[in-house]
């Protein structure tokens, strides 16, 4: 099977529950990408590479004052991760980090960065959340505190930009969506969009309601994408292959189809359960999977923003 095409990616999300060690069983598709699985390196352009295998996407590149990474894998993982890494850029030591989420996928090269003095950009809020214990529906074993040296030390609150070897990485904050801390890193030259845990491409993602994550603010934030995004954008999702502007809008106009749909149900009074129970986003299961745990999560996700009788 080539792991390279989204056929194989989503067989892969779908055949590889066992390794669901980090969330609840039930939680997720990403947790495939457990312990054991190999790392796989995708060249992207000179200089830089696409990383596979150890949680989530992470994205290395090389620039003359080390290696530059958009999201570390998992802390399992993240010797390994590292070395690789440094091996594809031919960099020498981690120079700056960016966490796209407060998410373990995401977070587990932020202890090896902290012992290197690398800068690890992230949002504020999720540096505010890597500063405590979190325990969530998906993650009921808890998350963190990191120590100190390994938070982000260079937080922001809207965007920001920065000049690194030879390429400009714009980053913003995509709102409130998969959770409240998302952000989204573009490289200029590359035309590349790393779109963080807001855009999945292995099966239905983590609606994490409970660090402000929210179906609404999903589709917000893929229509931020969409306006950063052109035709020959290439946009890598958090896990699975890189994926295009076409991809991103049939991706947006889905969420916002099951959006709507729960926003109706909510407001006739329903609960969670009697909503997953009608099945609200069937005709996309054949190509995403069973969607119960994330639609219970996204109507839920509704509670904050919507009364019922509002
Ligand atoms: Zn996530």
């Amino acid at each position: 099977m080539n792991a390279h095409t989204r056929r194989g990616f989503l067989q892969l999300a779908v055949g590889g529950a066992t390794g669901a060690a980090l969330w609840s069983s039930a939680a997720l598709t990403t947790a495939s990408w457990a312990k054991g699985d190999p790392l796989l390196a995708t060249t992207l352009g000179e200089g830089l590479c696409l990383i596979s295998g150890a949680g989530a996407n992470v994205l290395a590149f090389r620039g003359s004052e080390g290696l530059l990474l958009v999201d570390g894998g998992l802390a399992s993982r993240s010797t390994e991760l590292l070395r690789l890494a440094l091996k594809e850029t031919g960099t020498k030591k981690l120079h700056t980090l960016f966490n796209t989420h407060w998410h373990p996928e995401q977070t587990g090269a932020n202890t090896q960065a902290g012992k290197d003095g690398a800068r690890i950009i992230a949002h504020e809020n999720t540096r505010l959340w890597l500063t405590r214990k979190i325990t969530t529906e998906a993650l009921p074993a808890g998350y963190g505190p990191l120590p100190a040296k390994s938070l982000p030390n260079k937080s922001f609150y809207t965007k920001d930009s920065l000049d690194f070897g030879g390429e400009q990485f714009a980053y913003g904050h995509l709102g409130q969506a998969h959770t409240d801390g998302d952000l989204y890193v573009y490289l200029r030259n590359a035309n590349l969009l790393v779109a963080g845990g807001v855009v999945s491409a292995a099966g239905w993602p983590v609606m994490d309601w409970q660090t402000g994550g929210w179906i609404g603010g999903l589709v917000g934030a893929y229509d931020r994408l969409l306006k950063i995004a052109n035709d020959s954008t290439r946009i890598v999702p958090a896990n699975g292959p890189v994926l295009t502007r076409k991809d991103l809008q049939t991706q947006r106009d889905m969420y916002f189809t099951i959006f709507d749909r729960l926003v109706k149900q909510l407001v006739k009074g329903q609960g969670p359960d009697e909503v997953v129970a009608m099945k609200p986003a069937k005709e996309f299961e054949a190509q995403w999977g069973d969607s119960d745990v994330f639609v219970k999560a996204s109507f839920k996700s509704l509670w904050g923003h919507y009364a019922p009788d509002a």
